[in-house]
């Protein structure tokens, strides 16, 4: 026999858990065209289309846009290590696993970092950060805008103009947020910004989208020390992106024709209708698992439509639901993460995942295995509570 295992066949998954989302067929037919050179006078046409794209997709006229090579945490490790100087004070906020890792990476950047901490499910206001920041005194404040580990939806608008006052520079984790919420780059004066290609953007897991202001793009190029990480120096990096055209390092092309289709996809549905939709199904959802008595974990009024964090209910085994959703239907969903491990279920509706049918799908499999597990509730009320939804005009 051969030794030779057999060609790749992947089952066809739901993909309603916190990243990767569900990818349109025109985004994998992207990644399989020729590949070409990374400087390929075609490649680099591609590379420009995709910038103006993602600034049309952040919001922002910022020159210094691009994708980095790597998934989201390569973006937050790009952001924070061109930012953060050693010795700088750094304030992060933290209430969930993100800024949890924002701040580790700040650390290991050099800074000197103060954490700001609220329960998980909570979100900052801006009277939490005033009295921090007056007495740090920060050179970055860190801070994730959409916590995917509690469903948290932390508004920046109005922490942007305390942040500035006090003579910092802003930076945000958009990497569920963006494509799924809107995120206003130069509205809000963000400083620093990043993203995932997996999430709401709907492409596989591979490039992470960053922006930097001008503000910011000077703090990096007057640095004292260079950038404690080579692969990810974006003075390097601007030079491959830029007019230039100077090889750092060769560019995953086939990713980058992915995030070019899906981007692109985004903008000609039109970015509002994307964000209503996302928030049509979530309200959908949100109604189906109430009448299932199902909670959510993340206070109300900022819960984000497309990662619903919701606690699971008590006499229901966490594992035999997930494998089952999986096993027999084809549905994945994520589990608790960090201290809410074992307790909550983080169902994503992002980007092409965020579609009726996989709404009523889920629910209707999750009240299959609810019953199953003895969980008291009216048979077909979730789906019905989701279908009036849907009926409203
Ligand atoms: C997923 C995620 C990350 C990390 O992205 P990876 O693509 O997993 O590296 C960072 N921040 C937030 C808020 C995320 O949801």
């Amino acid at each position: 026999m051969s030794a030779v295992p057999s060609s790749l066949a992947p089952p066809v998954r739901v993909l309603l858990g916190p990243g990767p989302s569900d990818t349109p067929p025109a985004v994998l037919q992207a990644l399989g065209k020729p590949t070409v050179g990374h400087l390929d006078p075609y490649y680099l046409a591609i590379m420009d289309e995709l910038q103006q794209m993602l600034r049309q997709l952040y919001r922002t006229q910022n020159a210094l846009t691009m994708a980095i090579s790597g998934t989201g945490s390569a973006g937050q490790e790009a952001t924070v290590a061109n930012l953060v100087e050693p010795g700088d004070a750094v304030l992060v906020g933290v209430n969930g696993v993100f800024g949890g890792r924002l701040a580790d990476m700040a650390e290991r950047a050099g800074g000197e970092v103060t954490r700001v901490e609220r329960p998980w499910g909570e979100v900052f206001r801006p009277d939490d950060l005033k009295e921090p920041l007056a007495r740090v005194k920060p050179k970055v404040v860190a801070i994730v805008m959409a916590e995917t580990s509690t469903g948290a939806w932390q508004p920046i608008e109005e922490i942007s103009q305390l942040v500035h006052d006090a003579g910092a520079l802003l930076l945000v984790d958009t990497v569920t947020a963006l494509g799924g919420i809107s995120v206003e780059v130069d509205a809000w004066q963000i400083d620093a910004v990043y993203s995932g290609s997996q999430k709401c953007l709907s492409c596989p897991p591979g490039l992470a989208p960053v922006s930097f202001s001008p503000a910011a793009v000077e703090k990096i190029m007057n640095r004292k020390a260079k950038v404690r990480s080579w692969y990810l120096d974006v003075s390097l990096l601007a030079s491959y992106w830029g007019e230039n055209r100077v090889y750092h390092h060769t560019a995953p092309i086939n990713m980058t024709y992915a995030l070019h289709e899906a981007v692109r996809l985004i903008l000609a549905e039109g970015l509002d209708t994307c964000f209503a939709r996302h928030r049509r199904h979530h309200e959908a959802l949100a109604a189906g698992l109430a009448s299932l008595g199902i909670r959510f974990l993340a206070e109300e009024g900022h819960r984000l439509p497309q990662l619903n964090a919701v606690s699971i209910p008590s006499g229901v085994d966490d594992g035999f639901v997930r494998s089952e959703l999986l096993r027999r239907f084809g549905i994945e969903i994520g589990g608790g993460l960090g201290q809410f491990k074992g307790q909550a279920w983080r169902i994503g509706l992002m980007g092409h995942s965020a579609r009726p049918n996989n709404v009523l799908l889920l629910l209707a499999a999750l009240e299959e295995l609810l019953a199953e597990q003895g969980h008291a509730f009216e048979h077909g009320a979730g789906i019905a509570a989701a279908n009036a939804v849907y009926s409203r005009a």
